[in-house]
């Protein structure tokens, strides 16, 4: 319920903002639909193979009480302790020391490491350590993970404090001991301090360890600590059945495919590519969460072999009879359905083949698939990003889209990350009702480059909001006089502001062409600001009034103040549809702004070379009657310099200057 009243408020924020989607057309991943898609899919891969089921330790939270994926790991710096123990060597009696931020795991550790290069421990290769409080002797080994720097430079390893300890009890096939149940709480292995939470344990075993006279030194250190993304509870590493879909075989095709996307812009690749590089187990994707699409497959009770239904509906396994009467291997009639659901992006990483009605209408499919492009966030780019080249690319032999457009994160004025606790959340709406929704847009434009944070603040949209009255203004002014129909002849002033919109209509298509909205809103901005209202409209104000000026001199200005305005809103209109439509359907056309084509006008170039005199003349006037102390009406006595005087006319009428 939560969920479709935030659905509604999504999409009015969406339609108020501008957004035009095909609003009758939305999905949801929980949709019936959607996850009869994302069944289907498990379903063929199933098939082919692509999917397996293992027991091994994995990345688990006790606080979802779930299975998660290394995708769904945030490391974060934790304040911990780190406690030196005494440990015995059976052999020669003598004391070692390790250093340890896990003393709880005790019960699990299995083996002592030293790094092979570390000279003072080399005399313990192939002895043993008696552990303290359990008495197991476990061996003493040479081995790269271990990190001279760390501690006393010995380090044990147990099942399981993190990645490492999985590695190492792999490759040296070492004996799991499972420390931690599913509920986060010690196990039966732990001894005395079973049944205890994790950290419990860890207090207690540290008060123990310290009356016993092992524990000789703690240190207060921030560790990186492995986190769910989710609940921010610390992670284990638990021994779990889980369903994997294979991906580290395709790593190699990815890194190859992923060549192909553009990335807009094109410095995000490196998340993409700094993810798969790291990536080294398959994708768990079965989850033990009730909430998601559930794992369509139904267990015979007789030989326990998963029977899959046919793809294509939407199976709900553990309340649902099965679609089959018998079991396809023993012939059995009884069945258990599957209660596991799957990881979020399961459903998520097939969104480019439903909304192009992949297996829904093949027709339609073939001209909608590939899409065009990926719009999405940074934090994103290891999950939603990646899955989707993964899956899609397995499902259909292609790549998803052509490009994907990543921005960055929303954060407050100071730059800090925006959040409920810290109460500095800027809600749009609001904003919205007191600037418009143009000042919103305009703003989220112009405020950074593609890719960057960028700052949200209220000053900041009033700002933006700033820009949106001038272009009112400079629209209105212009309105005062018409657009002739004849054909004119151009005055000279009229052509050196011509070729500057020629200049600036290509900045904004290039910036266009590369997603990347910042390159018109900021360029349109700085020449209506600093370049078209005030130099050059100033410049022919009264040219356009016909003040001693000539039929034809008038309607120059008339045509080109028109000329520009008209392509300034065709270029506005992707940022800012709502004032640039309007001002188009009441001075240009009947047809709407969102209809027409950008413009392609070019011409005048040479007139480019004037913007820099033209800038410094009238600053320098303008600097000498405040100088004056007079009003900016009053005439003057000023030369005008020899390279423009082609302007003559137009900067004397601006200026009120008298003859020298
Ligand atoms: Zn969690
Ligand atoms: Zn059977």
């Amino acid at each position: 319920k939560a969920l479709d009243e935030l659905e509604k408020e999504l999409i009015r924020i969406m339609k108020i903002v501008g957004l035009s989607g095909d609003f009758k057309n939305i999905y949801r991943t929980d949709s019936p639909e959607y996850r009869a898609l994302t069944q289907a899919t498990f379903i063929e891969m199933w098939n082919r193979g692509l999917i397996y089921e293992a027991l091994r330790p994995n990345a688990y939270c006790p606080g979802c009480k779930t299975t998660i994926a290394e995708a769904e790991i945030v490391y974060e710096e934790l304040p911990t302790q780190l406690v030196y123990i005494k440990f015995k060597v059976k052999e020669t009696g003598e004391e070692i020391i390790i250093a340890t931020t896990r003393p709880e795991l005790l019960c699990s550790c299995q083996l002592v490491i030293f790094n092979p290069e570390d000279e003072r421990y080399k005399k313990l290769e192939g002895k043993h350590a008696i552990v303290p409080i359990y008495g197991r002797e476990v061996p003493i080994l040479p081995h790269p993970s271990a990190s001279p720097e760390f501690g006393t430079g010995l380090a044990m390893i147990c099942s399981y404090g993190d990645q490492t300890d999985i590695m190492i009890f792999r490759e040296l096939r070492l004996k799991e001991i499972v420390a931690i149940t599913p509920e986060g709480r010690m196990s039966e292995e732990a001894g005395k301090y079973a049944g205890l939470t994790v950290k419990q344990a860890r207090e207690k075993i540290i008060e123990d360890l310290e009356k016993e006279g092992i524990l000789v030194k703690k240190e207060r250190i921030v560790h990186r600590t492995p986190t769910c993304e989710r609940s921010k509870d610390p992670i284990e590493f638990i021994p779990m059945k889980d369903f994997y879909l294979k991906q580290l075989e395709f790593k190699e095709k990815i890194l190859e495919l992923q060549k192909n996307i553009k990335f807009l812009p094109e410095f995000q690749r490196q998340i993409l590519l700094n993810w798969i590089n790291s990536i080294t187990i398959d994708w768990p994707i079965s989850r033990r969460r009730y909430y998601g699409t559930e794992i369509p497959i139904w267990y015979c009770k007789k030989c326990g072999k998963p029977n899959l239904p046919e793809p294509g509906k939407y199976y709900v396994p553990w309340k649902e009879k099965p679609p089959f009467e018998r079991c396809k291997y023993c012939g059995h009639d009884e069945f258990r359905g599957e209660e596991r659901t799957f990881d979020t992006w399961m459903d998520s990483s097939i969104t480019p083949l439903f909304i192009s009605f992949f297996k829904r209408d093949e027709k339609l499919f073939k001209k909608l698939y590939p899409n065009a492009i990926r719009p999405q966030g940074k934090d994103i780019v290891r999950t939603w990003l990646y899955y989707s080249i993964l899956r899609c690319f397995l499902l259909t032999g292609k790549l998803p889209w052509k490009y994907a457009w990543i921005t960055g994160y929303g954060v407050d004025e100071k730059g800090k990350k925006m959040s409920k606790s810290k109460g500095n959340i800027i809600y749009p709406l609001p904003l919205i009702e007191k600037y418009g929704a143009d000042a919103l847009r305009f703003w989220s434009a112009q405020e950074t480059s593609l890719g960057y944070d960028f700052r949200c603040s209220e000053k900041r949209v009033e700002i933006a909001y700033r820009f949106i009255v001038k272009l009112w203004n400079v629209a209105r002014f212009i309105s005062l006089f018409p657009f002739p129909e004849e054909n004119v002849e151009l005055e000279e002033t009229d052509k050196w502001i011509l070729s500057e919109l020629s200049n600036l209509i290509k900045k904004c298509l290039k910036g266009y062409k590369e997603f990347n909205f910042f390159i018109p809103a900021t360029e349109i901005r700085e020449f209506v600001w600093n370049l078209f209202a005030p130099h050059y409209l100033e410049m022919v104000k009264k040219r356009a009034y016909g003040e001693s000026f000539s039929e034809e001199e008038k309607k120059s200005a008339w045509f080109t103040m028109h000329t520009v305005l008209k392509n300034l809103l065709l270029l506005l209109a992707p940022i800012t549809p709502f004032i640039t439509e309007y001002i188009w359907m009441k001075m240009y056309s009947k047809e709407s702004i969102h209809l027409q084509s950008f413009p392609e006008f070019e011409g005048y170039e040479e007139y480019s070379s004037f913007t820099q005199k033209i800038l410094e003349f009238n600053s320098f006037v303008w600097g000498l009657k405040k100088e004056k102390n007079i009003s900016l009406k009053d005439s003057i006595k000023v030369e005008i310099p020899q390279e423009l005087k082609i302007f003559e006319k137009d900067l004397k009428a601006m200026h009120n200057i008298r003859d020298l």
